[in-house]
Order: structure tokens, then C-alpha cells, then sequence
């Protein structure tokens, strides 16, 4: 559009330059003509001051002379020639009324049929009409006054021009010679032509030549003649050999005009070197103009294309932004033609290919996603990355089964082609996908993708299945678990908490010798809520912390009631959830609960999970570590099922170890034994202790005896009990052992 721009004002620049040069040039033609008007009057007043001069000179002359015979007026004549070459005369001469003439020469002849003699016998002074001379026969002119003795008439002097002396006196420079000009009667007549290159050359009447030149003069020609014969002066255009303009205005002697001509080109030149120059200039600056406005032009696009760039693709990969992709979606839905379905698509724990790999492979991995769904895709469906791992897809299909075997590809190629840069890892990249398919094409797409996400969600833990069709159980156990979330900050107040005590055994004498505090929630309907369900929960609304200082709280208070009553404690360790840590003061808070209720740090424990945020490790350690100054023994829970064990295991500083059930299930496994003997030597090499979790069977017990792990945790011994019921178990110690089933 704004290309538009430049060939419109191209446009409305050179139409008004046009019209500018034509005002410029009708201004000039004016000028123009006023110049030769102006040239005209001067030539013209010039002339009749010659001829005026040449009068006078005559009548002065006339005035002196005295006439009595005629070898005197012979004489007289004679005499004359002195003035001859001061005015250029070709000859002066004196008539006598019998018409005899002498001249300057010394020649006699008659001028008696000669008019201008004729008129100054009758006491005018003239100047002839252009004649021939009596002696060589030359074209001529000649002025002629009276001469009078005693008053009357007694001859006339004359003097006689040649036609060339005469043009001499006319010819008068105009225009640096360009101009020219004619003496001519008024019914056109010539009398004194032009030599000049453009004239008319041997003009003989003005009128017959113009109209002989050029047809179109005709007009012209009758103006002109129409003029003359009115005794009018003006101006008028005529073709000769080029174009001419003509100023015509009457002189003073006879019927005689004198035209001033110049070829139009002449003031036509400037014009035109003027238009030129108005053009080239013009152009000139158009083209500036257009080059800054296609600059502008050019810096605005590219302006524009970087910000669509920032705003609709995503630097990454390549792919659509999130706006991009929506917009696109959008318009894919509004067709209202096929079947569609929105897939959100996250990497299975992909934070640990950063993590683990680095962030150059992170970023190639994102990128070798981006290019298998570009594979994937036909030119109508869309993509794009939203952020982090997190691609959105909309998809055509025609049956379930047709687009399940799609993603099964895309799922294979991801799983089974690496990125270059993964070729040597061990870690797999899985995708995890949930689906859901568009029911009603005015949908919005911020649903469809709550649906797709909340499909996602559900197998975001597993990493056996790569995908997951929305339905509306989904959607049901979303809002129970919204509902669930709103009951839980109830159940706080209503005290529907409570703490369960798992006791961990001695495996040697299967004695009690400390416990793990397990949180229960139970409805008022009796019913109970598991941890699995709740916890996740509450660590998502933010709960978690409240519930963990409750339970730390209740355990705390529990321990100083059964000192109180006399029973022998034993180490309780209480879960603190990972958002704890991040809360500067709860070392110090729970220090004081501690000592509040007069508990010593060694019969708590505190429960952590090894992170799987290793660029956080070091502040967790730090909020690990602070713990640790207080006082408090530090045990890591579920041992060996992070990606991090290691890194954990050296960075804090950990009292207990508590092996993962999973390592417990496995020890029929050759491999499985070897793994857990292993695990627990290095535990007692670096003096932790060590502590089974789930452990359900004899066999497995008679195996963590021989393993020389300190305690175990398990069904086995006993399911987590209330606290009245555990209370029991401390009451039999140190002398019972315990098996509780
Ligand atoms: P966890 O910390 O690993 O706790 C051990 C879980 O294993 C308990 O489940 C326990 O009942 C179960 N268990 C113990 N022995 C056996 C066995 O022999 N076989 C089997 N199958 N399971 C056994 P529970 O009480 O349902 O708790 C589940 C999870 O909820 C806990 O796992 C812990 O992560 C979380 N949790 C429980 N109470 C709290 C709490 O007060 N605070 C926090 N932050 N998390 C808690
Ligand atoms: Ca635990
Ligand atoms: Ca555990």
C-alpha cells in the first residue's frame, strides 16, 4: 500500500510540474512579447528620428540655398556632394519645377514624373516610396524638400538613398542579432527588406510572402493587412522558414510600418532551457524525494517484518510464536470444513536435558521437535512453540485410529532419531502428548488447549505412554480436585489432618527404633483422602507449607507428651516438602518449636527428596545445610530414584539414607542385589545411615539384615498408625519387637 505512495506522488509532482512549466510559458510568451514590443518602439522611434534628422537636415539646407540660374544651381548641386558622404546619400540634388534635376554628381535628368518632387513643389517635405533610380537603376529612397526664394516654391532638394544606405539606417540589432526587421507600406509592399537569414528573401509585399510561406498565415496575413490599413499597431505570430512572432507599427513617414520579427525559438530557447532546467531540477528532486520516501518505505517493512519476526516467529526453532500459532488456529477452525485436533506436546522431564546436557542441547533438542513436527504436518495444519518444551499443534484427521498412527510416528522418530547432538547420550527423549478432539469449530482455542493440557497432565508422570485423549472424566476429576483443593484449607481449621506414625525396625531384633510421620486426612464422613491424591494438590495451591508445619508441629508436641507420660522416644522423621526450603526462616522456626516443647534435635529427622534441579542445588544445600547447623539429622528420602543421586549425596549434607522401595522390589534381580549392596556400602563408607523403605516380605528383610542396613520402613512390620496406636509400641520398648500386620 504504502508503495502506493511514491508513483502517486510521482505523479501529482510531474502533473504540477507540467503545469507549472505551461504557466511558466505562457508568462514567458508574454514577456516575451512585451520584449519585442518594447525592441519595436525603440527601432521605430529611432528611425523616425533618422528620418526626421534627414528632414531637417534637408530643410536646413534648403533654407540657405539661393537659386537664380541654372549653371548656379549646377554649381549649387555640385556643392551638395559634401553632404552626400556625411549622411551616406548616394546622391542630393536640386529640381528645378521644370522638373530638370542636378545632382551632387554633376548629372542632369529629369524627376519631373517623380511624385515626392511633385509634392515638394508643393511645399512638402517628403521621403519617396522605394523607386528606381533613373542612373543604375538601383533600388532607391529619397527625401525631398522645397527650396523657396522671395516665398515662393523655387525648387526642390533632394537626397537620394540607396535602398542598401536606407536598410543600414532600418537595420537595427535585436535579439543579438536574431531579430530582424522590414520597412513596408501599408498594403505590404516592401520598402526596405531584410537581408537577415530568416527573412523573406526578395520580398516583394509582406502579405503574398506570409501567406506563399505557410497556409496557415492566412489569418495571420489578413490581420495584418486589416491593421496596416487602419493604421493599428500589434502583434501576431506567422510561419516563415520557423516560427516568428511580429510586432507591426507605423513609422512616421508615408503609409510606412515597420515590423520587428524574431523567430519564436529565440525567446522560446530561454523558455525551454528554463522548462529544462525546471525539469531536470524537478526530477532531480523527485528522485530524491522518492529514494528517501522508498527508504522510509524500506526501514518501515523491515521494521515491520522484524517485529512480526519477534512477534510470530519463535528464534528458537523457527516455528510459529504462540500468537502466530493461535492466529493461524483460529483461522484453520473458521473454515468449518474437517475433522481437527489440538495437541499440546511437552518433553518428558526435559528440564534435565538443560540440566544434565547443558543448554546447547536443550536447545537442539527443541529444535530437532520443531523440524519432526514440520514432517509431520501437511501445508493446513499448524504449529508452535508456546515456551520451554511446550509445542501446540492443530491437526486434520479423518479417523481416530489414521491420526493415532501419525503420532505414533512422530512419537517413534522423536524416541528413535536423537538430534545429532543426543547420538552418544543414554538419556531418551519422550514425548508427552494429550489430545483433544475439536468438537464444535466456534470453539475457543484457549479451551481447546486446557483440554489438550489437561489430557497431557494426566501422564505427565509416566513415561510409558506418550499420549492421552481428553474426556471428561478428566475434566470431572479437574473439577474434584479444584474441589478438593477449596475443601483442604477447611479441613485445616476443622482439624481433619492428622498425623500417622510408621515405625522403622531394627531388622537384627526387629525393635522399634524410630518412626516416619505420615500425614491422613480424613473427611468428616469418616472417609480418608491419600497423600497421593492431596499432596500434589497442595503442593500446587501452596498448602504444603501450612500442612508441613502442622505435621512438624503435632509431632513436636506429640514427643513431649509421651516423655511426659514416661515412654522411651524414639527418632520421628517428618517430610518437608521442597517449597520449605525456600523460606529463610524455617530452620529457625522449627529450632524453636523444638525447643519449645523440650525436644532434643536428635530425635527429629527431616525428610527431603534428592532435587532433580541441579542448577538450584547450591541453594538448596545452603537451605539444607542451615537446617543441619541447627541441629537437625537430615534424611534423604526415596535414595536413588533422582537423576542427581550423586551429585546430591556429595553436595548435602545428609545424616540418613532412605532406599527407595523400588531398589527394595528389585533385589531377587542378580543385578538388583548388586545395585542395593552397593548403594549401601557406599551409605556406610560415607558414615550415613542407612534406612529400607517399603519393604513388605521376610525374604526381603532376611535380606537387609545381611546387608547390614540399619533399619526398615515397611508394611511388613507395620502399616502407619494413629498416634495412640504407635504410642503402644513405644510403650512395649525397648523389650518388644514388632511386627504389626
Ligand atoms: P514417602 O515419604 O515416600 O512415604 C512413604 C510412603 O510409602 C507412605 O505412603 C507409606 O504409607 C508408604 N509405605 C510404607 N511402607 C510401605 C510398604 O511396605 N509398601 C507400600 N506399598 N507402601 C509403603 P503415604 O503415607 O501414602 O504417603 C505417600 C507420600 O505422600 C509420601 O511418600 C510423601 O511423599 C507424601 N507425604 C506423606 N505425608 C507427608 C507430609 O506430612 N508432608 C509431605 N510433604 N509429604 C507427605
Ligand atoms: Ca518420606
Ligand atoms: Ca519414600
Amino acid at each position: 500500500m504504502k508503495l502506493l505512495v511514491v508513483p502517486v506522488l510521482c505523479l501529482i509532482f510531474f502533473v504540477s510540474l507540467f503545469s507549472y512549466a505551461e504557466n511558466v510559458k505562457d508568462g514567458f510568451r508574454d514577456q516575451e512579447r512585451q520584449l519585442l514590443r518594447e525592441m519595436s518602439v525603440l527601432n521605430r522611434r529611432l528611425l523616425d528620428q533618422e528620418i526626421s534628422q534627414r528632414f531637417d537636415l534637408l530643410e536646413e539646407v534648403a533654407r540657405r540655398l539661393v537659386i537664380d540660374d541654372d549653371r548656379d544651381v549646377a554649381k549649387t548641386a555640385v556643392a551638395l556632394s559634401f553632404y552626400d558622404e556625411r549622411y551616406s546619400f548616394k546622391r542630393m540634388g536640386i529640381a528645378l519645377p521644370d522638373g530638370r534635376a542636378f545632382t551632387s554628381e554633376g548629372l542632369v535628368f529629369s524627376v519631373a514624373d517623380r511624385s515626392y518632387f511633385k509634392k515638394s513643389l508643393m511645399g512638402e517635405t517628403v521621403v519617396s516610396q522605394k523607386m528606381t533610380d533613373k542612373i543604375g537603376g538601383e533600388d532607391i529612397i529619397v527625401f525631398s524638400t522645397p527650396v523657396y526664394s522671395d516665398g515662393q516654391v523655387s525648387a526642390a532638394l533632394f537626397a537620394t538613398y540607396s535602398l542598401e544606405g536606407f536598410r543600414e539606417i532600418t537595420s537595427i540589432d535585436m535579439f543579438s542579432g536574431q531579430g530582424y526587421s522590414y520597412v513596408v507600406r501599408s498594403n505590404g509592399d516592401c520598402v526596405v527588406d531584410s537581408g537577415h537569414e530568416g527573412s523573406f528573401p526578395e520580398m516583394e509585399n509582406i502579405l503574398d510572402s506570409m501567406r506563399a510561406a505557410d497556409g496557415a498565415n492566412a489569418q495571420a496575413a489578413d490581420t495584418l493587412e486589416a491593421m496596416m490599413a487602419q493604421g493599428a499597431s500589434g502583434q501576431l505570430e506567422y510561419m516563415g522558414s520557423v516560427s516568428n512572432d511580429m510586432y507591426f507599427e507605423p513609422l512616421m513617414a508615408n503609409d510606412w510600418y515597420l515590423l520587428s520579427i524574431v523567430p519564436s525559438h529565440v525567446l522560446g530557447g530561454v523558455l525551454q532551457r528554463v522548462v529544462a532546467w525546471t525539469a531536470v531540477l524537478g526530477g532531480v528532486l523527485m528522485a530524491v524525494f522518492s529514494v528517501l520516501v522508498l527508504l522510509v518505505v524500506y526501514v518501515d517493512y523491515q521494521k515491520r517484518k522484524a517485529l512480526q519476526r519477534f512477534l510470530y516467529v519463535d528464534p528458537l526453532t523457527g516455528a510459529a510464536s504462540y500468537a502466530k500459532f493461535c492466529m493461524e488456529a483460529r483461522k484453520c477452525l473458521d473454515r468449518h470444513s474437517g475433522k481437527w485436533a489440538f495437541v499440546a506436546m511437552d518433553l518428558h522431564q526435559f528440564k534435565l536435558v538443560n540440566t544434565l546436557f547443558g543448554p546447547e542441547k536443550g536447545d537442539a533438542t527443541l529444535q530437532f521437535v520443531s523440524r519432526e513436527w514440520e514432517r509431520t504436518l501437511g501445508k493446513d495444519e499448524v504449529f508452535g512453540r508456546r515456551h520451554g518444551d511446550n509445542f501446540e499443534v492443530l491437526m486434520r484427521y479423518e479417523t481416530v485410529d489414521e491420526l493415532c498412527r501419525r503420532l505414533d510416528g512422530f512419537c517413534y522418530r522423536i524416541v528413535n532419531e536423537r538430534p545429532p547432538m543426543h547420538q552418544n547420550e543414554v538419556f531418551l527423549i519422550l514425548p508427552v502428548m494429550g489430545i483433544y478432539l475439536v468438537r464444535d469449530f466456534s470453539e475457543d482455542i484457549l479451551d481447546l488447549q486446557n483440554n489438550a493440557r489437561l489430557a497431557c497432565s494426566t501422564i505427565k508422570e509416566r513415561n510409558d505412554v506418550y499420549y492421552a485423549f481428553f474426556n471428561n472424566e478428566m475434566k470431572e476429576k479437574q473439577l474434584h480436585d479444584k474441589r478438593l483443593g477449596d475443601d483442604m484449607e477447611l479441613a485445616i481449621e476443622n482439624n481433619e489432618f492428622m498425623v500417622y506414625y510408621q515405625p522403622k525396625v531394627d531388622p537384627v531384633d526387629s525393635k522399634v527404633v524410630g518412626a516416619e510421620a505420615l500425614i491422613r486426612w480424613r473427611r468428616p464422613d469418616g472417609s480418608f483422602v491419600p497423600p497421593s491424591v492431596f499432596i500434589p494438590l497442595a503442593e500446587h495451591n501452596g498448602l504444603i507449607s501450612e500442612l508441613d508445619r502442622f505435621m512438624f508441629r503435632q509431632v513436636c508436641r506429640q514427643q513431649r507428651q509421651w516423655r511426659g507420660d514416661g515412654y522411651g522416644l524414639v527418632p520421628v522423621s517428618v517430610n518437608l516438602s521442597r517449597v520449605l526450603l525456600y523460606s529463610q526462616s524455617l530452620p529457625e522456626e522449627y529450632a524453636r518449636i523444638l525447643e519449645e516443647n523440650g525436644i532434643p534435635f536428635e530425635n527429629i529427622q527431616l525428610e527431603i527428596t534428592e532435587s532433580e534441579d541441579c542448577e538450584n542445588m547450591e541453594f538448596i544445600a545452603g537451605a539444607v545445610q542451615r537446617f543441619h547447623d541447627y541441629g537437625f539429622r537430615i534424611l534423604m528420602d526415596d535414595f536413588g530414584t533422582g537423576y542427581s543421586s550423586m551429585v546430591a549425596l556429595k553436595a548435602l549434607p545428609i545424616d540418613v539414607v532412605k532406599l527407595d522401595k523400588s531398589f527394595i522390589d528389585d533385589y531377587k534381580s542378580e543385578k538388583g542385589r548388586k545395585i542395593l549392596i552397593s548403594m549401601i556400602k557406599l551409605a556406610q563408607m560415607l558414615d550415613m545411615e542407612i534406612t529400607a523403605e517399603g519393604v513388605e516380605t521376610e525374604e526381603q528383610v532376611e535380606f537387609m539384615k545381611m546387608t547390614g542396613c540399619h533399619n526398615i520402613q515397611g508394611y511388613y512390620f507395620s502399616r502407619p498408625l494413629p498416634g495412640e496406636e504407635f504410642e503402644k509400641l513405644l510403650m512395649a520398648r525397648p523389650c518388644a519387637s514388632v511386627i504389626i500386620k
